[in-house]
């Protein structure tokens, strides 16, 4: 983390706060709570460790912010003046009190708590605050996290960018895979993702023959044979300009010599399914709508009953975020929506195969594909 916004990062947090501001307004939220997860990074560049001491950036829906701090956590907070005051807090205090005070005006109003807060803190903050009414932050945050900004995008545009080329090294046979157990493979694809310029590593699930039939694997002692397919779905986080980082997530089914034709024909099925979801996603139609291209893809194969999970989900910050492409989501996509397209076909104690793109809804609202690395089942014979 710098010791200082950058001016497009500084004037992107401008933007969304007067988002926020908007939609509080909308939604009768007084004030807004925001202690550890993605939202307070999303909006003021500073990302909590997540500890016991209290973290709270107090945003009424008129008036300066205020990020109530530990006292040595201050350091660490990207000085960002124009945007929110610090309010750092000694041990020798009860952060409760700052808080309290901040809010006076408002104690009998709605407010809205980040989602991922400690439990101690949302009930001390009732205990403190009786006459207060809460909601989940997220009412407030999710639906304008879920479109990017062009920030936002050329950080995910670099992250999928990185992860491709770690594919693209998988495919062309560069991490030898026969004779290696999964998870000195789920070590090689990390260490891939920190020298492609990720930061961190967030999973990296390399399933084998059987084991690939388990949508999230966890790669452990199996040794990969020969005429397998091996299914490697990794991701990291990566950040531009040392401002907060952004999710990759890709998956590419790699086969270790040449397919069984029963292989063959379920990933051409699931290939097709695939680039189909991704072409429909455009402006206008829902989220529901394109899992609902890859599933009944699949299902007029006669594979329906083998595709046992969503077709795909948010990105940005979170790995999984709104919007979610599921069955049941009737959110209808618009331009900066960024999402995962990964349909999979699971044959139980036999075989699994999936494929996983990000995609994000351009301006004209057309779907732009950000993994580009080859959508083939491809043979890598070591
Ligand atoms: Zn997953
Ligand atoms: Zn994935
Ligand atoms: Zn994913």
């Amino acid at each position: 983390m710098t010791t200082e916004l950058s001016r497009g990062s500084l004037d992107a947090r401008h933007a969304r706060l007067a988002r926020v501001r908007t939609r509080m307004e909308e939604a009768g939220v007084d004030v807004l709570l925001l202690s550890h997860g993605a939202d307070l990074p999303w909006l003021s560049g500073y990302e909590a460790m997540p500890l016991e001491r209290l973290t709270l950036l107090v945003v009424p829906v008129s008036g300066e912010p205020v990020l109530v701090v530990p006292r040595l956590e201050a350091p660490r907070v990207p000085g960002a003046d124009s945007l929110f005051a610090l309010r750092p807090w000694s041990d020798d205090v009860d952060p409760l009190d700052l808080v309290v005070d901040l809010v006076a005006d408002a104690s009998s109003g709605r407010f809205a708590l980040s989602d991922r807060a400690w439990a101690t803190t949302a009930l001390a903050l009732q205990r403190r605050l009786p006459e207060a009414s809460w909601i989940e932050a997220s009412t407030v945050t999710s639906p304008i996290r879920a479109v990017k900004d062009a920030a936002e995008l050329d950080a995910l545009r670099a992250a999928s960018a990185a992860a491709d080329r770690v594919a693209e090294v998988l495919q062309a046979g560069g991490i030898p895979l026969v004779g290696r157990t999964e998870a000195e493979v789920s070590a090689d694809l990390g260490r891939m993702l920190v020298a492609e310029g990720h930061s961190a590593v967030n999973f990296a699930i390399v399933g084998s023959g059987p084991n690939a039939a388990s949508p999230h694997h966890e790669p452990a002692g199996r040794v990969i044979g020969r005429g397998e397919t091996v299914v490697c779905d990794f991701g990291g986080t990566l950040s531009l300009d040392g401002d907060v980082g952004y999710c990759s997530d890709i998956t590419r089914t790699v086969v270790t010599g040449e397919p069984p034709d029963e292989v063959g024909r379920c990933y051409e099925v699931l290939q097709s399914a695939q680039g189909a979801a991704v072409a429909s996603a455009r402006a206008g139609v829902t989220a529901a709508s394109v899992d609902a291209v890859a599933r009944d893809a699949i299902a007029d194969a006669g594979y329906g009953h083998l595709f046992v999970h969503r077709t795909g989900h948010g990105i940005g910050i979170e790995e999984h975020e709104d919007p979610y492409i599921v069955v049941g989501n009737d959110e209808v996509l618009v331009p900066g929506h960024a999402f995962s397209v990964e349909p999979g076909i699971y044959e139980p104690g036999r075989f699994g195969m999936r494929l996983e793109d990000i995609v994000v809804i351009g301006a004209d609202g057309r779907p732009e594909p950000l993994n580009t690395v080859d959508h083939g089942l491809v043979v890598v014979d070591h």
